[in-house]
């Protein structure tokens, strides 16, 4: 599989998709920041697919980029995991055209810059409120990544639930005309959710780390014995975290698209959690029988 086509700078980039989507090309987009591994790569695959739906060869397009306006003071920007070849590579099997990697921030921001996405719900809650201005610094990329590359359809990960909810918003609400698809979790064999921070734990931790799937799993299946009530199920999660070792940032069983909690669990509730082992924070979810 040859390489993917490599573009730093997003107005040559923009010139690029804006010709092929007047050319009636059908355009597939996956924004990343990089470090790739399968759940970034099941991504792509589904992209290629989709872009190629109209009949004709599409363009499945990736971006990769460690967007500063979505880390806080005090999280991983500096430390955060890059290889830009090895994820050009990758690329190229997943069938990805074109990549965007623009070299600096500054090529996304220029200094006069001063737009942002802004929610009144759908980021409350969970990391939103663990994170502030995360979601603001996600969905101002992401906005901004949409108008560069003039998607069709654009896939995302369910294993980032909350993302996935306000940017599907975010396209609804602003009109953008851009599929926002969400993708199943890819997890590893012992079914710890595959995330680039993952690299952060030390061999020691990723045997820990094992412990929130778990938890959420026997959550899942508590709740198809029966067992209804959220309270019970989120401290069953909260008990086994902290068994092994975590700081829990947060448990709760939420509606899936409104992210409310819920006092009862029904089909479809989702489960979240996020926890921080050591330094790094994990997070993960699933969805109750
Ligand atoms: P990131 O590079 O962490 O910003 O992630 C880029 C995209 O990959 C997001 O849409 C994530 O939700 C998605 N993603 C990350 N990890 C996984 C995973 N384990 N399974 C599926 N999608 C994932």
């Amino acid at each position: 599989m040859s390489l993917p086509e490599l573009i730093r700078d997003p107005a040559a980039w923009q010139r690029r998709c804006t010709a092929a989507r007047d050319g009636g090309t059908r355009i597939a987009l996956v924004p990343t920041m990089g470090y790739l591994h399968q759940g970034h790569l099941s991504l792509m695959r589904e992209a290629r697919r989709r872009a190629d739906e109209g009949g004709r060869p599409g363009l499945s397009l990736a971006t990769i980029f460690v967007n500063p306006t979505q880390f806080g003071p005090t999280e991983d920007l500096a430390r955060y995991p890059r290889d830009l070849q090895g994820d050009l590579a990758k690329c190229g099997a997943a069938g990805v055209d074109m990549v965007l990697a623009p070299d600096n921030p500054g090529a996304v921001y220029p200094k006069d810059f001063q737009t942002w996405v802004d929610f009144t719900e759908v980021s409350k809650g969970l990391c939103g409120d663990r994170r502030p201005g995360h979601f603001r610094g996600v969905a101002t990329v992401v906005a901004k990544l949409f108008g560069l590359s003039r998607p069709h359809v654009a896939l995302f990960g369910e294993k980032d639930w909350q993302q996935l909810r306000v940017l599907q918003r975010m396209a609804v609400d602003l009109d953008m005309g851009v599929e926002v698809v969400g993708m199943p979790i890819v997890r590893e064999a012992d079914g710890l959710a595959m995330s680039s921070r993952n690299a952060y734990l030390t061999p020691e931790e990723r045997g820990r780390a094992v412990a929130i799937s778990r938890a959420l799993g026997d959550a899942r299946r508590r709740a198809g014995e029966g067992e209804r009530d959220a309270a019970a199920l989120s401290r069953g999660i909260q008990a086994a975290v902290e068994a092994a070792g975590m700081r829990v940032d947060y448990v709760e069983l939420v509606h899936p698209e409104r992210l409310r909690p819920v006092e009862h669990a029904v089909p479809g509730t989702r489960a979240l959690v996020a926890a921080f082992l050591g330094r790094t924070r994990l997070i993960d979810n699933l969805a109750l029988p």
